[in-house]
């Protein structure tokens, strides 16, 4: 996950019925007393990191933990992942709960005891290696809430199943990855699934709050390159060349009209970054191609289609109207993460319940993206956005995710067990009421 999330009071009429399972009072009482557990496995997680589909280790300790639950395991789902079946003892739905649980290229520089020191080799350089993005508390959260959901086995109205996914930040480059791999090797079959639930952590949202939008909630995300060709040349003589510099300038300036002039920035917002621009080799040479990368983030497929068409239109006809040619490639990466309007209305009761009233807030979209996405384009599901920052801390002056000084504080997890619990049995009330 890749965002800023700041949570604002907005107000959301839509929430109706709320039926709680008998069990919720067991489901806190439970949670409380496996918290110090919880907060035992995110440190040792958080101290051994491991990057997207080399969770080998990670993946070892959740399946031994599963086994001694009594739920059935399986392993090497989407290369590193971990699903676990718990059957309840009373027909129902089947609800899948996900966590993620990859590291990142990032060396860590908070000052715990639990810091990570890991290093490895990524893409020819040494990294260190950090659960900057707090996946190893959504591990440490969903393993809470096998053993929560375990002990209550033989009372829950439907089957549990458990999803620990591998490389949610992307798989290493020529490999399958994550949610779309797992879904692949047919994850949400056998049996299959109903409802999904998800959440992230967020380093800005205080301990205690939750945030969750109806629908689009986080962006689409693309992925572009547009490789300028010119024609080589002195560089005390560019009328004897096809400069790609200036094109590709150009060019870049051009792109930023697409946002500002050609979406209906009132349905939806987007935007077009360019985030590496690379050519020449010295002051004296004009170089002959400029390679340029970027992202995409949509919310609306209308502008997502347009997006796309404008950037090749405008990279195509600046490079032409120089006498250069430009090469536009553009490949689609995750979906939108979307929440099943009817799904949210129907369990945003629950977490009220769970986190107290005022503590639940709309939040505005995020232009970041999840590949929980592509577990909701299959299945209705819900996603949403746990507290980690210490309670007075200023959001403005926390560290954001995927940066050094990341810092998430323990005592945001409890919520989170409690959140998952509370969903799955309330939603298996729901559906075996009707
Ligand atoms: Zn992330
Ligand atoms: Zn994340």
């Amino acid at each position: 996950m890749r965002r800023l999330l700041l949570l604002t009071s907005l107000t959301f009429a839509g929430f109706t019925s709320f039926s709680q399972s008998p069990l919720s009072a067991k489901i806190d009482q439970k949670s409380k007393a496996l918290e110090p557990k919880v907060i035992e496995w995110r440190r040792d997680f958080h101290k051994n990191p491991e990057l997207g589909n080399r969770e080998f280790k990670t993946a070892e300790k959740i399946a031994a933990h599963l086994k001694s639950l009594g739920i059935e395991v399986q392993t090497g789902v989407g290369h590193t992942g971990v699903v676990g079946l718990l059957k309840g003892g009373k027909p129902g739905p089947v609800v899948a709960l996900r966590a993620d649980m990859d590291g990142l290229p990032v060396t860590e520089r908070v000052d715990v005891p639990f810091k990570s020191t890991v290093t490895t080799d990524y893409n020819g350089q040494k990294v260190g290696v950090m659960h900057a993005c707090g996946h190893d508390t959504h591990i440490s959260i969903l393993m809470g809430v096998a053993e929560v959901l375990a002990s209550m086995k033989s009372d829950l109205k439907g089957t549990v199943k458990f999803i620990f996914q591998p490389a949610e930040e992307g798989a290493p480059e020529g490999e399958e990855g994550g949610a779309k791999l797992m879904i692949k090797e047919g994850v949400l079959e056998n049996p299959k699934v109903d409802a999904i639930f998800g959440l992230h952590i967020n380093s800005q949202t205080e301990v205690g709050k939750i945030g969750y939008k109806p629908g689009a909630t986080m962006a689409a995300v693309d992925f572009f390159s547009i490789d300028v060709k010119g024609k080589q040349t002195h560089g005390a003589y560019p009328w004897s060349g096809v400069d790609p510099i200036v094109t590709s300038s150009q060019i870049v300036m051009g792109l930023q009209t697409i946002v500002s002039r050609n979406l209906d920035l009132t349905k939806a917002p987007a935007v077009v970054t360019i985030g590496a621009i690379n050519g020449g080799i010295r002051q004296n040479i004009i170089p002959e191609e400029v390679k340029m990368i970027g992202t995409i983030r949509t919310f609306d497929e209308d502008m997502h289609v347009k997006v796309h068409k404008r950037i090749t239109e405008i990279a195509t006809n600046i490079a032409e109207s120089a006498g250069a040619k430009a090469d536009v490639k553009i490949g689609i990466l995750y979906p939108v993460t979307y929440n099943d309007i009817p799904l949210t209305e129907e369990m945003i009761g629950t977490l009220k319940d769970v986190a107290g009233k005022d503590n639940v807030k709309l939040v505005p979209a995020a232009s970041g993206a999840e590949d929980f996405s592509f577990f909701q384009q299959k299945v209705p599901g819900f996603f949403f956005f746990l507290g980690g920052m210490p309670v007075g801390k200023d959001p403005l002056t926390a560290s954001a995710h995927h940066t050094p000084d990341f810092y998430i504080d323990d005592s945001g997890m409890l919520l989170g067990v409690r959140s998952l619990s509370r969903l799955t049995v309330d939603y298996m009330e729901k559906k075996t009421k009707k």
